[in-house]
């Protein structure tokens, strides 16, 4: 060849490898994109399950455990009364029964069977220790249409009975949308309780998910077709090599792009930190038995020079993920006492909540600030009620050591959002903690026909068990402020009572209702803001 023809034919060739490098290179991306984006649906689809799968579980337990001390005299009228009432009121569960130590069903929230039917119940432990066993779905006796009973061995070596049905595990979910192929299992210590579609028959075409079940031996896998996971790469694999190296940059600037914003984002926070653009508002937290107010909590708001006042949804997120929430815990907690440290030292019975994130349960330091500000500010410990998510209980022995110190220090302590984290009872109760705050939603479905309305009950319950004290969140009318006082919900915090208000609106809500009482000061507050009437 002529060196001439040589020199020419590798310019080509690099031309073409240089033209096809991107292409290739965002095929190659893109691809690896659309799986990954396919991977976390599943990933997401089994966790939400596994939560899922959880609750219904604590909620047969709490059940069993509900009624244990009223069937310890065996099968009666009450009983079955109360069975029924459970029954009813508890969502998952659909039945509850009274088997005698000789394996004899006695009596369930239909009634007494007369005589006593054999249950042929073999019970199958469930490895985490506890006292709720499992029957195989193919071996329920009785109850038609109920696949899964879980048994409670009383003290009397007689058992109590729940039976729910293995849809109520996997309600919500959807295989729509999974392909083909769209399969999800429920298993409980090796034991398949539920399933829904049909996996792949090759083992190689899946592509899947598997999430443990908080503290049960339970198991949610979910898989799908690799077809199914590609396929919106495929259809658009053309589209992807045609505009090619484009693409490629665009997404590669896209991404630069994004994390610039992210970063600067994070860097306004500090800056707003910095030039003192926050603000701390106070909600008025009332204590629902003697209608007085106990105090607020402390919620942070950003006076943005440019736009208006941001509320904390749309920063916190971010100020945890790029740790500005620590120094920003640290302003807020000085703004409190520098704002209500001459209240609270004139009024012990006054507390502020100050939200935690995450990241502060791994870091000792927050019980040091604490200290030292209180102690700065003449606030006692105990007026300090920290509120921790069920995201923020993590299962580490610094966690533990955090709250423990915490307490020692006399600060208290809230489990805040309940309800909403699927944090089993077994798992909280690991915690050294003073009270529980039921989630809006609970509250919200309060009166309404939700299921949520029932569960409402059942987190009271809960809380109750735990021995703590409660605080019910976003309580907006009259009859949920009556339904939770009725049930011996101790404090209520929301907007029949008060919105957030500013530092000299909060002191002059607690001046009257000193003075003049609650109602006096709700109306007031109210007629300041314009909002509606409060409670009479
Ligand atoms: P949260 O701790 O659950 O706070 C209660 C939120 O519910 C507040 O929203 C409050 O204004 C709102 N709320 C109160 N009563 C009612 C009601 O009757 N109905 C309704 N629909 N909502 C009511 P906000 O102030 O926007 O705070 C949102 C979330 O931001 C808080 O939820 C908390 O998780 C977080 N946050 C706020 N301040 C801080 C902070 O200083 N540190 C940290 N880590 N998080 C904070
Ligand atoms: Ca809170
Ligand atoms: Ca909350």
């Amino acid at each position: 060849m002529k060196r001439r023809t040589r020199k020419a034919v590798i310019l080509v060739v690099c031309t073409v490898v240089i033209a096809a490098l991107p292409v290739a290179g965002s095929l190659h991306y893109t691809r690896q994109q659309v799986m990954q984006t396919s991977q976390a649906r599943l990933d997401e689809a089994a966790t939400l399950v596994a939560q899922r799968v959880e609750t219904v579980l604590l909620t047969v337990e709490a059940a069993l455990a509900d009624n244990v001390f009223v069937a310890r005299h065996g099968c009666s009228e009450a009983l079955i009364r109360r069975f029924r009432d459970r029954t009813f009121s508890i969502p998952a569960v659909q039945g509850l029964g009274y088997v005698t130590k000789d394996g004899k069903l006695a009596c369930t929230s239909y009634g007494m069977v007369d005589p006593p039917v054999p249950a042929r119940l073999e019970p199958m432990t469930t490895p985490n220790g506890s006292i709720v066993w499992f029957l195989p779905p193919a071996e329920t006796a009785y109850a038609p249409g109920v696949t899964i009973i879980a048994l409670h061995r009383m003290r009397n070596d007689n058992w109590l009975g729940a039976a729910f049905a293995p849809e109520s595990l996997t309600d919500g979910f959807d295989l729509d949308g999974f392909g083909n192929h769209g399969y999800l299992r429920v298993e409980l210590a090796g034991l398949t309780l539920a399933t829904i579609g049909t996996p792949h028959p090759v083992a190689g075409e899946r592509l899947g998910a598997t999430k443990e079940v908080g503290i049960y031996e339970a198991q949610v896998q979910v898989s799908a077709d690799r077809a199914w996971a590609v396929e919106p790469w495929r259809q658009n694999a053309l589209v992807i090599a045609g505009v090619g190296g484009a693409a490629g940059l665009t997404l590669a600037l896209g991404a630069a792009h994004l994390g610039r914003k992210r970063l600067s984002l994070s860097a306004e926070l500090r800056e707003g930190l910095e030039n003192r653009e926050f603000e701390v508002w106070y909600q008025p937290l009332i204590d629902l038995q003697h209608d007085r107010c106990r105090g607020a909590e402390a919620l942070i708001r950003w006076r943005h020079p440019e736009r208006d006042l941001v509320p904390p949804d749309l920063f916190i997120a971010l100020a945890e993920e790029s740790g500005v929430i620590i120094p920003m815990t640290l302003w807020l907690m000085q703004e409190v006492g520098r704002q209500m440290g001459p209240l609270l030292a004139t009024d012990p019975s006054l507390h502020i909540g100050v939200n935690l994130a995450p990241a502060h349960m791994t870091n000792r330091e927050i019980v040091e600030d604490a200290r030292r500000i209180a102690g700065e500010f003449g606030i006692r410990p105990h007026q300090i009620l920290f509120e921790l998510t069920e995201r923020g209980l993590i299962d580490k022995p610094e966690c533990r050591e955090v709250i423990d110190e915490l307490g020692r220090l006399g600060a208290e302590v809230a489990i805040d959002d309940f309800g909403t984290g699927y944090s089993s009872l077994a798992y909280i109760e690991k915690f050294k903690l003073d009270y529980l705050k039921i989630d809006k939603v609970f509250v919200g479905a309060i009166g309404r026909d939700a299921p949520a309305a029932r569960l409402t009950q059942v987190v009271i319950d809960m809380a109750k068990s735990l021995g703590l004290k409660t605080i019910a969140e976003g309580v907006e009318t009259e009859a949920q402020v009556h339904y939770l006082r009725e049930r011996g919900v101790d404090y209520a915090q929301g907007y029949i009572f008060s919105r957030p208000l500013v530092a000299d609106d909060f002191r002059t809500f607690v001046r009257i209702d000193r003075e003049q009482g609650l109602a006096a000061a709700v109306a007031q507050q109210h007629l300041e803001h314009g909002t509606a009437a409060g409670p009479a």
